[in-house]
């Protein structure tokens, strides 16, 4: 019985009562797609593009660039697959993109803004991949890093938009973008909640630095609060508001943020198999029911605390 468990097929990430909560993988290359579709991902959240080119001196033709894309979207047929453009600086810099003098990077001309001050190459990169787009049968979407104005998520859905690309969104990792969601999603086709640059602006910690480590922690009711905000956003235009920061990866916290109002979550592949079996124990009115336990906590402690102590009276 083990074996034909092990050998059954891995059917697509479902809360208790029935409702699809698709589980995705996230990917610095096309290297890790056969392991992530062999562990059920039901396609990818986050492409993270910039990791295709961290040796790189400078920057990639729209030929190199849609050769790796073609090669990883082959990987997916008819699923969906998010690619973010590149989300250069701080903790990932690329040297055709950043200013390696800037005292204070994470806060510096990073992800969309570094493209838009080099606009050739965000146009070059949404060129190459409406052409690998073209040249496959995966369902493409695209979303910008590190947006914090309205106007950023504007301009980046037009752009994309313009240039073939159907489906266009932008990533929430700022506060900023978090508090205005309901303006964001208003000019835009989705979003993408990155758990780790969040928690990192909101708490004030270098993702970097080990001394602050302990701040850097999701369950902080500060970032769940954003979170809701995102989701209660994203229902109310009926737009898809994903999570594919390190946060969709822990398995009760998964739960947590489907009950916040995430429709997608995306995580290492590493970890679909528990985040899907955790889904699987809740109903969406109990995963709310987790959450609003979380929100009102005084820190990430005590959230998580809330939390396991009200899903083990349901399990
Ligand atoms: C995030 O910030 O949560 C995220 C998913 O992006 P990255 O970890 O690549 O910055
Ligand atoms: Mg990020």
């Amino acid at each position: 019985a083990r074996e034909a468990r092990a050998l059954a097929p891995i059917g697509p990430g479902r809360l208790k009562d029935g409702i699809p909560v698709p589980l995705l993988a996230n990917l610095g290359s096309a290297d890790g797609a056969a392991k992530a579709v062999a562990l059920g991902a039901e396609g990818v959240g986050l492409f993270r593009t910039e990791f295709l080119f961290l040796d790189s001196t400078s920057a990639p033709t729209v030929t190199q660039q849609r050769e790796q894309y073609e090669r990883m979207l082959r990987e997916f047929p008819g699923q969906k697959v998010v690619v973010r453009a590149l989300d250069a600086g701080a903790d990932k810099p690329l040297a055709f993109l950043n200013d390696a003098a800037e005292e204070n990077p994470a806060l510096g001309l990073r992800g969309l803004r570094a493209l838009r001050a080099s606009e050739d190459i965000l146009r070059e990169q949404l060129t190459a991949l409406a052409e690998a787009d073209a040249a496959t049968d995966a369902d493409l979407w695209v979303m910008a890093p590190m947006v914090s104005t309205v106007e950023e998520a504007a301009y980046f859905t037009a752009l994309a938009h313009e240039l073939g690309l159907k489906t266009a969104g932008v990533m929430v990792e700022v506060p900023s973008a978090a508090l205005l969601a309901d303006r964001i999603l208003a000019q835009t086709d989705f979003a993408s909640i990155g758990t780790n640059d969040l928690t990192q602006y909101t708490l004030a910690a270098d993702r970097m630095l080990g001394s602050v480590a302990a701040f850097q922690d999701p369950w902080h009711p500060a970032v769940l609060r954003l979170v809701g905000e995102v989701g209660a956003a994203g229902a109310s235009l009926g737009k898809p508001v994903g999570v594919c920061g390190e946060a969709a990866a822990d398995p009760l916290l998964a739960v947590v943020l489907v009950g916040l109002g995430a429709t997608t979550l995306s995580m290492s592949a590493s970890a679909l198999a528990d985040v899907r079996a955790s889904l699987a124990d809740f109903t969406l009115e109990q995963a709310r029911h987790l959450a609003a336990a979380a929100l009102t906590a005084d820190g990430a402690a005590s959230a998580r605390a809330a939390a396991t102590a009200i899903a083990h009276s349901y399990t």
